[in-house]
């Protein structure tokens, strides 16, 4: 497939797109970002690489490292994990509060934020340095040492936290987190400021094309069930109250994260990052869906 030539296409073709939306302003320093970068990469399984624009300048991805908290929390808890927390779909933005209390404290599923606070609890609960093991766990999956958290960032998150810190206060009272509230909030920020580029974010996420095995290097990381599994909460659920929008216009399971990362997969074939900071009212990067949208049906390749 001349992935090359589509993407320089797709391009052209979104010259009149109307991007209105701007960067996340609630986390201070993801305001200063330039809006108007773009950047996009595709890893195939078979390490055919394909990129355009600044695919090679780091982002924050935020939320996306949801993904990976959960693929390490799930290693090590097996299907217990699935008490503390379920794998419907929210319908609800990403940071709301209102489904709690009905729900006992067990958020809908592990992407929202009231999920993603249950899953670093479990990985607080389990790991002695949770920074440091979880780093290296990032690390490994993408055959890239030099990945780090941003402080900057991370800093930035907790001056303005109180959304996060009223959804685990209330989950505390409700009986679903075991360890100290700052401490699992600061493991929280620090895993959300994690800075990839879209060629990083691409290839960490292969092994999630290729049932859990990165088809390169071969290394197992997670049994083909439970990455079978990851990929229907991402199908479900990575989009918030905007999972089915993804699902209806690109067709494949998808994490995005309000620095305007998106990374999106097709089982067998590819993984795919888009980046572009301005974000539509859901906080999901508006070009990189559209980027998405246009890619998916130019190409035929989502899921449906
Ligand atoms: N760190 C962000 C927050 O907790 C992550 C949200 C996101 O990327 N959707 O608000």
């Amino acid at each position: 497939m001349e992935y090359q030539k589509i993407f320089t296409e797709i391009l052209k073709k979104m010259d009149d797109y109307k991007d209105s939306g701007s960067p996340a302003s609630y986390i201070p320093e993801l305001r200063d970002v330039d809006p108007d970068k773009f950047g996009v990469h595709l890893i195939t399984n078979t390490n055919q690489n394909y990129s355009l624009g600044d695919s090679e300048e780091k982002f924050s991805i935020q939320s996306i490292s949801k993904v990976l908290s959960l693929v390490m929390a799930y290693k090590l808890e097996d299907e217990d994990l699935w008490k503390r927390v379920g794998v419907e779909p929210s319908g609800t933005p990403f940071n709301s509060l209102v489904q709690l209390e009905y729900d006992q404290g067990i958020p809908r599923n592990p992407f929202i934020n009231a999920g993603a606070l249950v899953i670093c609890d479990v990985l607080v609960e389990h790991l002695e340095n949770p920074k440091e093991e979880f780093l290296h766990f990032v690390r490994t999956l993408s055959g890239n040492s030099s990945l780090e958290y941003c402080s900057r960032i991370a800093e930035s998150e907790k001056l303005t936290s109180y959304r996060n810190a009223a959804l685990i206060n209330l989950m505390k009272d409700l009986g679903n987190i075991r360890n100290d509230i700052d401490t699992v909030l600061d493991f929280y920020f620090n895993l959300c400021s994690i800075e990839m580029t879209c060629s990083e974010l691409a290839r960490t996420f292969l092994f999630l094309a290729s049932y859990g095995k990165n088809p390169i290097t071969n290394e197992k990381f997670l049994s083909s069930s439970k990455s079978k599994r990851i990929n229907a909460v991402m199908q479900l659920c990575g989009f918030y109250d905007e999972a089915g929008e993804f699902s209806f216009k690109v067709g494949l399971p998808g994490k995005s994260g309000v620095g305007g990362g998106i990374v999106a997969i097709l089982p067998n074939q590819y993984s795919i990052a888009v980046w572009s900071p301005r974000l539509n009212k859901k906080g999901n990067s508006s070009k990189g869906m559209k980027f998405l949208e246009l890619f998916t049906s130019e190409t035929e390749s989502s899921i449906f």
